[in-house]
C-alpha cells in the first residue's frame, strides 16, 4: 500500500471553502402539507439513475502509479483497469452520470486536482478505486520471466475505508456497508489484517465486521470532500495468486456488478432523505488552492 493517499494533513492545512449556503436554502421549494394526514405507510423511495452523480475515481497517476505488483505491473494500471468497467457497468444500468475521473501527474498535483474536481463537480458519491499492497517488512522475492520481483502471498482480499471526517461520514458508512455486503454476496471475503498490531501504523479500527469496513479518517481524498467517499481497495496484487484473480475479466465484471448494485442500494436510500439531510452534496463556491493542501505529512515506508 505505498499510497499517497496515506498522507495525513499536517495541522494547520485547510481547505478554502465558501459555500453559498443561504442561497441556497432560499431557492428550497416549500411544501405546506402540514395539514394532510400521514400515510400508513411509507411510500419506498426511488432512486433517479439518469440524475445520480458518482466520481469514479481512479487511484494514482500514470506518472506516480502506486505499488507494484507480484509480477511488476503496476496499481494504478489495474485500477484504471476495473474503474473502467464499473464505469462501463454503471452506464449500462442507467447511472448516465457516473464520471471517471483520471488524474495525471505527480502525487501531490494529483490529488489536488482531485480534490478540486470533486469541489467543483458536487456529487451524491465520491468512490476511488485502488489495489493493494503490504508494508515492505513482508516481502519476499520470486523470479518472474526472468525477472526479479517482490510478492507476498500471506494477506489477500478486498478492503472498504471510509473517514469520519468527511462531510457525509453517515452516507459514506452506509455506502462501504452496502458494498462490502454485495462483494460477501457474491463469495468474496474482505482482508482482516488491516486490525493487527503488526501493521504498525496502517492499523485500523474496523466499523463493521460483517461488510468489511474500515476507518481511515485521515486520508486525503476521503476527509476533504464534500460528498460521502468510500475508498476500495479491490484486492492484492502483491499476493501472485490474488494478481491473476484481479486480472480476469470474468472477476472484474463480478466486482463491477457488486458495485453498481450497492449504488443502486444507495441511491434509493438518499432519495428518501431530506432535501436538508444531503446539504453536503449541493453546489458549493469552492477553491482549492494548491498552497492550501501543502505541506502534508508523509508517512514513512514501511
Ligand atoms: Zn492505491
Amino acid at each position: 500500500m505505498n499510497h499517497p493517499w496515506f498522507h495525513r494533513w499536517k495541522l494547520g492545512a485547510t481547505l478554502l471553502i465558501a459555500a453559498s449556503l443561504l442561497t441556497i436554502a432560499a431557492a428550497q421549494p416549500v411544501h405546506a402539507e402540514a395539514s394532510k394526514p400521514a400515510p400508513k405507510t411509507p411510500v419506498a423511495a426511488s432512486c433517479d439513475r439518469a440524475h445520480f452523480r458518482l466520481i469514479l475515481d481512479v487511484g494514482h497517476s500514470e506518472e506516480v502509479p502506486g505499488a507494484i505488483s507480484a509480477r511488476g505491473a503496476t496499481e494504478y494500471s489495474y485500477n484504471l483497469n476495473l474503474a473502467q468497467k464499473i464505469h462501463a457497468k454503471l452506464r449500462e444500468a442507467g447511472f448516465s452520470k457516473a464520471h471517471l475521473l483520471v488524474s495525471s501527474g505527480k502525487a501531490n498535483p494529483s490529488l489536488v486536482s482531485r480534490v478540486s474536481y470533486a469541489a467543483n463537480n458536487p456529487a451524491d458519491l465520491f468512490l476511488s478505486i485502488h489495489h493493494d499492497a503490504v508494508p515492505d517488512k513482508f516481502l519476499e522475492k520470486w523470479t518472474y520471466e526472468g525477472r526479479s520481483h517482490n510478492y507476498c502471498d500471506r494477506f489477500k482480499g478486498h478492503s472498504i475505508f471510509v473517514s469520519r471526517h468527511n462531510a457525509d461520514y453517515p452516507s459514506s458508512l452506509l455506502f462501504g456497508k452496502l458494498l462490502g455486503q454485495q462483494l460477501k454476496t457474491k463469495g468474496m471475503n474482505y482482508a482482516p489484517h488491516y486490525v493487527e498490531k503488526f501493521m504498525g501504523i496502517r492499523q485500523r479500527e474496523l466499523v463493521d465486521a460483517n461488510a468489511g469496513v474500515y476507518r481511515f479518517d485521515n486520508l486525503v481524498v476521503l476527509m476533504s470532500t464534500t460528498m460521502p467517499a468510500v475508498l476500495f481497495e479491490a484486492g492484492s496484487i502483491i499476493n501472485r495468486d490474488e494478481e491473476l484473480l484481479m486480472g480476469s475479466p470474468e472477476h472484474q465484471a463480478t466486482i463491477a456488478s457488486a458495485v453498481t448494485t450497492a449504488v443502486e442500494s444507495f441511491c434509493a436510500a438518499q432519495a428518501s432523505r431530506k432535501p436538508e439531510q444531503r446539504i453536503a452534496r449541493r453546489p458549493q463556491q469552492v477553491q482549492v488552492q494548491p498552497s492550501s493542501l501543502f505541506p502534508i505529512f508523509f508517512q514513512p515506508a514501511q
